[in-house]
């Protein structure tokens, strides 16, 4: 529900830089000629930006605020000052969006369902004979995905630079009674070693890497073929064909970067925030003919 002035939305975290989230949902409010805005909070990592936090949350509480974003590093940080959770967001461990209900302040996962609805439009025009994925990352947006391809019945493996960050996400699913994905290290020779029981996987990055400015970078190691008859969505979306988009392609291989998923997890938290159906082929439009490219972040 709005404020009498039209709905006041924002995204908080930090660094914001150019974040498209305010490109989305301005693009979505106009499209259907609702009043309001769509502002950036930074708020520094805690300690520091604690009071930061609780000011916006208090804005939210006292309807100053009709909907909140939550991005880098307050996902989980910001989950004890709420009153209840989704039971996506319980699954995730992770709040990237803030919506009122009866006055209290619910967190809820968007990026779940929103990796799953791209996931989905990917993979429709696209034939993999088994339901194996190689999580490339462990960190935030990988555990989202993790969550998402294990509660579809996804055999996952976590490939991670550091071995224990693998085995503690695959530790949190078993936690929660998820199949526990297997956990490697992110290198070429354990990558090579695993080439045998990968053919037909689906490989979704979630790294940082080949992410602009570092353009140049590629999760995949460079001499390593990927397996045969494999699909790779890239979370990554700026640039638009990643290093790994284009060697996948390369290689004959289909393969999709991020920008879908970043769209979709937009348009669920503006119909949490409206109630009304988000205008997503505006929010579309938006993102192809926005004035920063592509060289933001959510
Ligand atoms: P994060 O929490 O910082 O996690 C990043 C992961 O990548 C960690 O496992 C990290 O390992 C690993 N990593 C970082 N640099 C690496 C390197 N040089 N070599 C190997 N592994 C490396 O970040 P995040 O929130 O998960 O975001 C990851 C990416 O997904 C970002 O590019 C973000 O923009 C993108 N993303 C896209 C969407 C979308 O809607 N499309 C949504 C969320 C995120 P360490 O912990 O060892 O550094």
């Amino acid at each position: 529900m709005s404020s009498s002035q039209g709905y006041h939305l924002g995204l908080t975290g930090w660094p914001l830089g150019h974040s498209l989230s305010p490109v989305l949902h301005q693009a979505a409010l106009d499209a259907l000629g609702l009043a309001g805005e769509y502002s950036l909070y930074p708020a520094p990592p805690l300690p520091e930006g604690r009071e930061r936090l609780v000011e916006l949350l208090d804005q939210m509480r006292t309807g100053r605020l009709d909907g909140l974003n939550v991005t880098i590093p307050h996902k989980q940080t910001v989950v004890p000052l709420l009153d209840r959770l989704t039971s996506v967001a319980q699954t995730a461990r992770a709040v990237n969006t803030i919506y009122r209900e009866d006055g209290k302040l619910v967190g809820d996962n968007t990026d779940v369902p929103g990796f799953l609805a791209d996931l989905h439009s990917f993979l429709s025009g696209v034939r993999l004979s088994n339901q194996k994925a190689l999580l490339l990352g462990a960190g935030g947006a990988a555990s989202a995905v993790g969550v998402a391809l294990a509660q579809e019945g996804w055999q996952v493996t976590i490939a991670a630079r550091r071995l224990e960050q693998a085995e503690a996400l695959s530790l949190r699913m078993a936690l929660l009674g998820i199949e526990p994905p297997g956990a490697i290290l992110l290198d070429g020779n354990t990558l090579r070693q695993h080439l045998g029981v990968s053919s037909n996987c689906l490989i979704v990055n979630a790294t940082p890497l080949g992410m602009s400015p570092r353009d140049s970078e590629t999760p995949w190691p460079e001499r390593l073929a990927f397996p045969p008859g494999a699909a790779i969505y890239d979370l990554v979306y700026n640039p638009r064909e990643t290093r790994l988009v284009r060697t996948a392609h390369k290689a004959g291989l289909p393969a999709r970067n991020g920008l879908g998923m970043l769209a979709e997890q937009a348009a669920l938290a503006f119909e949490r925030w409206t109630g009304r159906s988000a205008p997503r082929e505006a929010m579309w439009e938006a993102l192809s003919t926005n004035e920063h490219g592509l060289a933001g972040i959510i």
